[in-house]
């Protein structure tokens, strides 16, 4: 076996030991082993097949209801379902957030919430799955690939009340209308993910601590004035060494109002730490590295939620909206049942709360907005065509469209990009959209020869896996079932 002086640098070696102590040796026999396999079901769309009919190598994760273990890792790209937004894969110890939401009061009451370091989307798509009914999301990522691919797995996940932008943190300080809660899930060390990427062992040095340490300040200080006063800011990160925990408290302490507020995990899942900073260890529970903690703004000089409310409340009422009038007759019956969130613009129907409306309207005028709200449908010359986003998200209307159920080859054809053959049964020169497992994935319209495939491109299965038998494969996944039932609006 290699030693551990072999495989990390001595800095992170003793660091390490006087973080834990005793537990040291468990930790780094713990870093030795296969990182666990997990992912976090999409609640609204798919749910776990019954526990008792569920095989047992899928263990749910104790600290989050949506979040299972793979005994194996699948090929996801070859999971219809991963493609359709049924489930995310993320590391178990991530999950955190989920059980630390649930015990914020503030949460439930939010109305707006900010995921500052967002891409790719592990903790926006947790957001948006706990998100309270009357709280919309904006996940920004600063880095534009990155953010383009936020956005493609937002929109997958289903993106009503969320809008995706592409800046800077200090950019935030123009929305008047502050945030009730910020997650800076920020960019680190890596120290959890070693694991997983034996190569960020080589890219972590003390020097490489200390920029880090050093940048999660500055981003905290330039987004701490878009946060109300008793607002939440959630910070995390995949690290566990005190410079980006503990000392980066102590320094912010010196800068900033707040107070850290203490949760309380179940002593059973093996979170270490208490009093406000909470670290994710190996050795403790199955899961990578991760740290969180909560602050609570307690600073007077910045405005009061409360006359923040009554400037977007004057701002409401000035900005009358209209109804969806630009909709043709015909199209009427494509609309989610309930329509005062909608609005027609430049031949585009758009979604968003209404109470959100001048929220919205400050977000696009002073930040890069890689994708707005939410698009229902376009009009191309007299026609319309409906939005993949829509069909992705809570608010698409089924019954106004014929379903087209597929099976796996089909499903993965149509991921491909490819056509689809038309039966003559089925033919009908209509929209139609293609289920799997009876989600929804995407849109296809009849020609008397074939389906016309609107996969939208960029999210094209590129890769042929001629090794690989997707049966076999799936079988590996997780057994999921479709949540069906009416709209949500
Ligand atoms: N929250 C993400 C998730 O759960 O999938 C992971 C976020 S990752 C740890 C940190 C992100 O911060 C990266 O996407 C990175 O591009 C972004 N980032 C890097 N420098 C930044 C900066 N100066 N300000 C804000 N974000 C930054």
């Amino acid at each position: 076996m290699t030693s551990i002086s072999a495989i990390y640098p001595t800095d992170f070696t003793t660091a390490m030991h006087k973080l834990l102590g005793p537990e040291a040796p468990d930790f780094f026999e713990a870093q030795a082993q296969r990182a666990p396999v997990s992912l976090r079901l999409n609640p609204a769309k798919t749910t776990a097949s019954p526990e008792h009919a569920l095989p047992a190598q899928f263990q749910p994760v104790p600290w989050c209801d949506q979040g299972y273990y793979l005994q194996e890792r699948p090929l996801f790209t070859l999971d219809p379902r991963f493609h359709g937004g049924a489930y995310y894969v993320q590391d178990a110890s991530c999950m955190l957030l989920s059980a630390a939401l649930k015990q914020l009061p503030e949460w439930a009451q939010a109305e707006r919430v900010l995921d500052l370091c967002a891409a790719p989307g592990g903790k926006s798509t947790l957001l948006k799955s706990l998100l309270p009914a009357q709280a919309c999301l904006v996940a920004n990522e600063v880095i534009p690939a990155r953010a383009t691919i936020l956005a493609e797995n937002l929109t997958k996940w289903g993106a009503d009340r969320v809008v995706v932008s592409r800046n800077q943190p200090r950019d935030f300080q123009n929305i008047t209308q502050g945030f009730d809660i910020i997650v800076v899930d920020a960019p680190c060390s890596g120290e959890g993910l070693f694991r997983r990427q034996p190569e960020a062992i080589q890219e972590w040095s003390s020097a490489q601590v200390a920029v880090c340490a050093q940048r999660q300040e500055d981003i905290i200080c330039d987004i701490w004035p878009a946060l109300v006063e008793e607002g939440l800011l959630i910070y995390s990160t995949c690290t566990w060494n005190p410079q980006e925990n503990e000392d980066l408290l102590a320094a912010l302490q010196q800068r900033l109002n707040f107070e850290v507020i203490a949760l309380d995990f179940d002593s059973q899942w093996g979170v270490h730490g208490h009093d406000g900073l909470y670290r994710c260890l190996p050795h403790r529970l199955a899961g990578e590295g991760f740290s969180l903690c909560i602050l609570r703004k307690k600073d007077p000089r910045e405005v009061q939620r409360a006359s923040r409310s009554k400037s977007a409340k004057r701002q409401r009422t000035k900005n009358k909206i209209q109804p969806p009038q630009a909709i043709p007759k015909e199209y009427l019956e494509w609309l989610p049942h309930e329509t005062a969130s909608l609005w027609c613009e430049d031949d585009t129907l758009y979604h968003w709360p209404l109470a959100h409306r001048p929220f919205l309207q400050e977000l696009q005028q002073h930040l890069r907005l890689v994708t707005g709200p939410l698009v229902i449908a376009q009009a191309r010359g007299k026609h319309w065509i409906p939005s993949t986003a829509w069909l992705l998200s809570a608010c698409f209307n089924r019954d106004a469209f014929c379903e087209l159920p597929v099976d796996l080859d089909t499903a993965l054809q149509y991921l491909y990009g490819e056509a689809l053959p038309v039966s003559a049964q089925t033919a009908a020169s209509s929209w139609q959209w293609i289920s799997y497992a009876g989600l929804p994935l995407g849109w296809v319209k009849a020609t008397p020869t074939h389906y016309n495939n609107y996969w939208p491109k960029p999210w094209k299965i590129r890769q042929r896996f001629p090794a690989i038998d997707p049966e076999q494969n799936i079988r590996l996944c997780l057994p999921v079932h479709a949540v069906s039932g009416p709209n949500r609006l």
